[in-house]
């Protein structure tokens, strides 16, 4: 079965969240656990937890159906000493948060390495920091997000995925999101169903579905290869409907939460009825 939703707001708490997925149809969500451009948050209280909880048996979702994302402000992979102290801190603490509020995944981009140390030296300092929080959590799996490549983010590459995850001990709680516009600015073509066919495929063999926990839906504003990260809603940009429909029908991309963040707020309910109908 799919599962489709968007990114929704969870401004004035957590629990606004659950009732803003389930306003727009959506059978999956993602959401900040706190304010994305905030290193540190006031821990969550007893009552808050409470309420989320009880908002999401209310509303019929299950953990597995949420996929958490972390501050952007976050570089695991940071080639100094105090940015990448302060990223594990904050980056533990996101992890704890979700844990405390039952929920199993939390979705981040890798890191950069900000032009000052290589690539492989910052994709071992993130797979370090994953392995760091992971020895202080339990039952939150840290996924990893492949991205556009713009500036000096790392993660462009599926072998990028493929190195991180070579290096974390706990291979039970890494795992992978694949967005979609992030893929195609990458110079990954999912314009068509062969194009999809082999972009998947490659992912498969290098990475592994058996890692995806997490899809990001995004058309793309700029052109296959662009390594710039701009949302477009679906059938707007570059790629198309075509990719979303193969999505939708593909039971390779079953039971996990496919997550929109196109642009158009107002355009989500419309978006996810159409993902809903291309499922069926
Ligand atoms: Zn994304
Ligand atoms: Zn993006």
């Amino acid at each position: 079965m799919k599962y489709f939703g968007a990114h929704v707001s969870a401004s004035g708490g957590v629990e606004n969240a659950v009732k803003n997925a389930k306003d727009i149809g959506a059978t999956a969500f993602a959401l900040f656990t706190k304010n994305q451009r905030q290193w540190l948050a006031p821990i969550l209280t007893e009552e808050q937890i409470a309420t989320f909880k009880a908002a999401m048996t209310e509303a019929g979702y299950q953990a597995w159906q949420v996929l958490p994302h972390d501050s952007y402000l976050i570089n695991l992979g940071h080639p100094e000493e105090e940015g990448l102290e302060k990223s594990r801190e904050s980056f533990f603490e996101e992890m704890r948060r979700c844990e405390l509020l039952g929920l199993d995944r939390l979705n981040f981009h890798p890191g950069s390495h900000l032009k000052k140390i290589s690539e492989e030296e910052s994709l071992n300092r993130i797979a370090e920091s994953i392995n760091m929080a992971l020895e202080r959590t339990k039952g939150v799996t840290a996924v990893l997000e492949n991205t556009a490549g713009q500036g000096s983010n790392l993660g462009f590459r599926f072998e990028h995925l493929a190195y991180i995850i070579e290096r974390v001990e706990d291979k039970s709680r890494v795992g992978v999101c694949l967005d979609t516009c992030h893929s195609f600015a990458a110079g990954y073509d999912l314009r068509t169903k062969e194009a999809c066919d082999a972009t998947f495929a490659e992912f498969d063999r290098i990475v592994g579905f058996n890692y995806l926990r997490g899809m990001h839906l995004n058309d793309a504003m700029k052109p296959l290869g662009s390594r710039v990260d701009r949302h477009s809603p679906l059938g707007d940009g570059e790629i198309g409907w075509e990719c979303f429909k193969y999505i939708a029908a593909d039971s390779r991309f079953d039971n996990i939460p496919l997550v929109l963040e196109t642009p158009d707020e107002a355009r989500w309910a419309e978006e996810i009825a159409k993902l809903k109908e291309f499922a069926k």
